[in-house]
Formats: C-alpha cells, sequence, structure tokens
C-alpha cells in the first residue's frame, strides 16, 4: 500500500486507521472501501491484526485488495 498526502504528495506514515503526513504536518483518516461494491468495510481487530470485512456479501477481504481512501479529520 502506497498512500500520498492529497496536498504535498509526501508518502503518508500509516498507522493503522489513520495517514500522517509529515510534509504538512497533518493527519488523514483512512476509510477502507471493498474493491467489489465500494461499500465500507467492517473493521475486525483482534490480537494486534486487522481485518476488514464487506457486509454486503464479499466477505473477508485481504488488506492487499482494500481500496484506501483519505479523509480529512
Ligand atoms: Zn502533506
Ligand atoms: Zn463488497
Amino acid at each position: 500500500m502506497d498512500l500520498k498526502c492529497p496536498t504535498c504528495h509526501n508518502p503518508l506514515e500509516l498507522t493503522g486507521t489513520h495517514g500522517h503526513c509529515h510534509g504538512c504536518n497533518k493527519d488523514y483518516a483512512l476509510r477502507a472501501l471493498c474493491p467489489e461494491c465500494q461499500q465500507p468495510l467492517e473493521v475486525l481487530k483482534a490480537c494486534g491484526a486487522v481485518d476488514y470485512f464487506c457486509q454486503q456479501g464479499h466477505g473477508l477481504i485481504s488488506k492487499k485488495r482494500v481500496v484506501f481512501v483519505l479523509q480529512d479529520v
């Protein structure tokens, strides 16, 4: 996963559900969307691991397939 700051295009440092830009000193919320239906995924946290689950019938989505979008916080 390689997300860039929409303002200065520095790579974001990702911390779970947030991305931080060192260039702008700004945090972004990460929203996880299903690659099949583009609906928000339910985030399941267990023992330090994070799983993404689509409630629209696509089941568990591996992190590699999750579509992340940035939101201002
Ligand atoms: Zn930035
Ligand atoms: Zn889905």
